[in-house]
């Protein structure tokens, strides 16, 4: 599978940001914690409004290309490659697989820009929903170098709702159990049944 074609990738067509500056958080928005389907998720601390900017991140690291990633971590500080290891990586990859791989391609965001990827730990503990189930959007801020998030629900979400971003328009349940290992269960889309999946774990 080409990794470029299973990132995070931003939506195809424009959507209007809501610019930085209308963000006016003083409590943080969401809290990382277990999530119910296991592994982390982001869940809100307080009622959220349409719109809200809930998290401007700066990227742990950026490659161009993906051959760059293993010379790219060797020169972070020790400490910044603690934190980009310590990332959560899919046990769906094959046998193998570097860890530093694994942890890149079931975290890192395609920016939008060339094939440009990027790690930003943060964003990355959101987990996913399809559309129109996912009730934060996101950009990547070229000039600025940072992803957005922000309230992509027009109703609003409530105190201690998980927020979900989406990871692509086009990726099917298949490809998000085949890549992320898991099964997508957001209510938007028909999922996998467990023929399905038992089918994907025989080719394996
Ligand atoms: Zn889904």
């Amino acid at each position: 599978m080409d990794p470029a074609a299973a990132l995070p990738t931003p939506p195809t067509t424009p959507v209007k940001t809501p610019s930085p500056t209308t963000t006016t958080t003083t409590t943080k928005a969401f809290v990382i914690r277990p999530s119910s389907t296991g592994g982390m998720g982001a869940y809100a601390t307080r009622a959220l409004a349409h719109n809200d900017v809930i998290l401007e991140e700066t990227p742990l690291l950026v490659v161009a290309e993906r051959s760059h990633l293993f010379a790219a971590l060797a020169r972070l500080s020790r400490k910044r490659q603690t934190k980009a290891l310590k990332l959560h990586a899919s046990d769906h990859f094959k046998p193998g697989t570097p860890w530093l791989e694994a942890v890149w391609d079931t975290n890192s965001f395609a920016t939008g820009v060339s094939r440009e990827t990027g790690l930003f730990p943060i964003a990355a503990r959101f987990n996913h929903a399809c559309e129109p189930r996912d009730n934060i959007h996101w950009a990547y801020d070229a000039a600025r170098r940072r992803l957005r998030l922000w309230v992509g629900a027009e109703e609003g979400i409530a105190e201690g709702e998980e927020l979900k971003i989406c990871y692509g328009r086009t990726k099917t349940p298949e490809l998000l159990y085949r890549w992320y290992g898991f099964r997508c269960a957001c209510g938007a889309c028909e999922g996998l049944s467990d023929q399905e999946v038992d089918s994907f774990s025989v080719k394996w």
